[in-house]
């Protein structure tokens, strides 16, 4: 299965390092954000003198425009493989996608989390008025399953929602998701898959996976930023309440005799759609997904395997690095995978790689602060601000964050190597 990495820009940007020198960049926090395809920025380029309302126009271009818009949904649809009646909506991101998807929940639904998902998939339930089960982290794969399955036996009747990440931001580790959603699916209960970390990686089918909803993000799958996906099942989305009321969302809006206004909101997508949607944006996440399916996973994961084995060889033989995973050692993982340095503080030690070879990493609780504390041992609430902002450890004490390596599809084998050089 030969790959070679995809072409992602940004490839040939150099950077001065400490010492005066230049040198090329080494992207390595594609957990946070990937580097765009160029066939993605191609596509762009040119479609934008192209581009004109959507949905809003008659001209030519506004149906150019509508037609690729909707094209664009469908390429969506096809790269999850997703069931006949299931619907994809354009958002902004991830957090947009799960925040919309939990105002829609019907009222009462009691949601299920482990207590290990990124903020976005952790937090928007509570926030949303609705009552959540946090479980605790598992420390193996059987374990979350037979946690959920306890947790949900218990529950009273009423609908259940499970919502759980593919691929942890963190340790990149793999969750069971389809023997998480059998057992939630047996028990009545619906399921949500935080697909942030796992779509730019694997390949998905919400077919195979039973999941009911996925989501994720175009600036973590090599599209740029400002728009993401929510896509599975429309019963409970096409009777919630629109997630912004205003145009585009609107079948009829009429005055009422006694004053008050009266409106007819569509049902698919448009429902959850209002203003003027992002055509760029979507444009963009459907010319990666067919870059991303015409490339091959089986090819694209195979290559991105080695460069996984080669850097946890690697970190095994420094005596110094302890990788951080949930599930124990050599658990299966996508490229993502953060870790300590004995005596080292994270953020002097990202700094150092940054300044002294030019890679980029990051340091922090990637906004996953539950997690990463019960990774380093820590129960104690650190008092770090924002999501990911370094905490200070010294030299020599616990330390109180981590940093993270990842990359992906347009990672060179150099890249690694530079990092395990540092
Ligand atoms: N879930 C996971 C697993 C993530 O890694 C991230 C982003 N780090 C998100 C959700 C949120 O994605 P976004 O910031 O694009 O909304």
């Amino acid at each position: 299965l030969p790959c070679a990495p995809l072409a992602v820009l940004g490839r040939d940007v150099q950077v001065p390092l400490a010492s005066g020198e230049k040198v090329g960049y080494a992207a390595l926090d594609y957990a946070a954000s990937s580097p765009a395809l160029q066939r993605v920025w191609d596509d762009v380029a040119a479609y934008a003198p192209y581009y004109g309302s959507v949905h809003r126009g008659a001209g030519y271009l506004s149906q150019l425009s509508t037609d690729l818009f909707e094209q664009s949904r469908r390429t969506v649809a096809e790269f999850l493989d997703l069931r006949e009646g299931d619907q994809v909506v354009f958002t902004r991101a991830t957090t947009d996608s799960l925040n919309l998807l939990a105002g829609a929940v019907p009222a009462g639904t009691r949601v299920f989390a482990f207590e290990t998902e990124h903020h976005a998939s952790l937090l928007p339930w509570a926030h949303a008025g609705l009552e959540v089960r946090y479980l605790a982290a598992p420390r193996s794969r059987a374990e979350a399953v037979a946690a959920l399955d306890a947790a949900l036996a218990e529950a009273p009747e009423g609908p259940k929602l499970l919502c759980v990440t593919g691929a942890s931001n963190v340790t990149g580790e793999l969750w069971p998701v389809a023997a998480l959603t059998e057992t939630a699916h047996r028990h009545g209960a619906r399921v949500v898959l935080d697909a942030a970390q796992l779509a730019p990686h694997h390949r998905v089918s919400v077919r195979e996976s039973g999941v009911d909803w996925i989501a994720f993000s175009g600036h973590k799958l090599y599209a740029p930023f400002g728009a993401g996906v929510l896509a599975g099942r429309s019963d409970w989305l096409d009777a919630a309440e629109p997630y912004l009321a205003g145009g585009g969302a609107t079948r009829t809006v009429a005055r009422e005799t006694d004053g008050s206004v009266a409106v007819q909101w569509h049902t698919g997508p448009a429902r959850h759609e209002a203003g003027s949607p992002n055509v760029i944006g979507a444009y963009a996440i459907a010319s990666a997904c067919r870059a991303l399916t015409e490339a091959g996973f089986e090819a694209l994961e195979a290559r991105e395997q080695r460069l996984i084995d080669r850097l946890t060889a690697g970190l095994a033989e420094i005596p110094q690095v302890k990788v951080l995973n949930l599930f124990g050692p050599g658990s299966a993982r996508v490229g993502v995978l953060s870790f300590v340095v004995q005596d080292w503080n994270s953020s002097h030690f990202s700094a150092a790689l940054s300044a002294e070879y030019g890679i980029g990493v990051r340091d922090g609780l990637f906004c996953a602060h539950p997690l990463v504390r019960t990774l380093l041992g820590d129960d104690t609430p650190a008092a770090d601000s924002a999501c990911g902002a370094p905490d200070a450890s010294l030299p020599g004490e616990r330390s109180l964050n981590a940093i993270r390596v990842s990359f992906g599809a347009g990672t060179p084998d150099e890249h690694v190597e530079r990092f395990l050089t540092a």
